[in-house]
């Protein structure tokens, strides 16, 4: 009888900040549900979060604390390899062997660099590894041989560009990397400030009462839901024409599982109020298990160091084979 192998999946978070709502329903929810279905690869990817001016006290905490978030949101350490980037540092160094054959035009042309350079204003203040941040993600990617690339909306394009480099790579060098795909749900993939429905929640571009942080207290995210956007309308539909409460919506719905008709039938006559006091109410009751664990995880800090450890050595076994791969295949080795 034939065994059948799983698709490996492997996908990354900064920690450039908290987890948050969008990276919770966009990515990390869903890498928690798809664990049996596939062969997974989770990484806090540390190198990524220095591209922005960072601090190096908050970056080591940072950098524990969303390592402890990913498994206070459900993954689990024997279906997952969940690992710290800086750990493996085949990271770094396939990342430069990359630099070598991604042309310069590729990177400027994302949309990513556009708008965080943008936000940063000054040329000067730009770091390079900020442009080259999307080689260094296809490194994360193809030294696992990932087949499945689940994340949000906004990462589409890098994934994509991913791809390219590793089709360039096989053209020029020889068959040596699986060609991943991006995997990319229809609801959550983008969930948007709820000071502002046009920008996107974000760690890096966080302004007051715009995101919802997994480890906020009840009263700030009954608040911050509270003072959401929305507009002069007074029907609660889901209609993506009015961001405001379609974003909110969409939250509810996601939280909830409950359709968009019943969620529609039940506000039907009831004002944006009533509305957003129920859904502050169940994203805290949401929250309440992850921050349970979350504070029970922090507080074991042998247990995070003996499972970052174990994540690091899981890894290493099998990005260190693929790095050999590519030495031999570009002529280093
Ligand atoms: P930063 O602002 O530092 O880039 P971020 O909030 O964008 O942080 P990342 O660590 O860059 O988070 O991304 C982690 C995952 O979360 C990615 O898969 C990304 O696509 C997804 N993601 C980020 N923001 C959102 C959002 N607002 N809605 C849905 N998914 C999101
Ligand atoms: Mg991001």
């Amino acid at each position: 009888m034939a065994i059948a192998t799983k698709l490996r999946t492997f996908s990354g978070i900064q920690p450039s900040g908290a987890l948050h709502l969008g990276n919770y329903l966009g990515a990390v929810k869903r890498w928690v549900d798809m664990q049996d279905q596939f062969d997974n690869i989770y990484c806090v990817v540390d190198l990524h979060a220095m591209t922005l001016p960072f601090d190096a006290d908050a970056l080591r905490e940072r950098q524990r604390g969303m390592f402890a978030a990913l498994f206070a949101a459900g993954l689990d350490a024997e279906r997952s390899i969940v690992f710290v980037q800086s750990h493996v540092p085949a990271h770094a160094e396939l990342a430069w062997i990359l630099n070598c054959v991604t042309p310069l035009g590729w990177l400027e042309r994302m949309t990513q660099f556009k708008d965080k350079s943008q936000r940063q204003g000054d040329r000067e203040r730009i770091s390079a590894g900020l442009l080259d941040y999307p080689v260094l993600m296809a490194a994360d990617i193809l030294l696992y041989d990932a087949n499945v690339v689940p994340v949000g909306e906004d990462q589409k394009q890098h994934v994509e560009l991913c791809r390219d480099i590793a089709q360039r790579f096989n053209h020029l060098f020889g068959e040596t990397f699986v060609v991943p795909e991006p995997l990319i749900q229809a609801e959550g993939a983008r969930i948007m400030g709820l000071d502002d429905p046009t920008r996107k929640m974000s760690k890096s571009d966080d302004a007051p009462n715009r995101t919802l942080y997994l480890d906020d207290s009840p009263d700030v995210l009954r608040r911050k839901v509270g003072r959401a956007t929305t507009d002069s309308q007074r029907e609660i539909r889901f209609d993506p024409s009015r961001p405001g409460i379609f974003n909110l919506l969409t939250i509810y719905q996601l939280l909830s599982g409950e359709t968009p008709a019943a969620i529609e039938a039940r506000y039907e006559g009831k004002g944006y109020r009533d509305f957003k006091r129920d859904l502050g109410e169940l994203v805290v009751e949401s929250f309440a298990p992850f921050q349970r664990r979350y504070q029970e995880l922090l507080a074991e800090p042998e247990q995070l160091d003996a499972l970052m450890a174990r994540g690091a050595e899981r890894a290493r076994a099998i990005a260190d084979p693929v790095l050999a791969r590519v030495k031999k295949a570009v002529g280093l080795a």
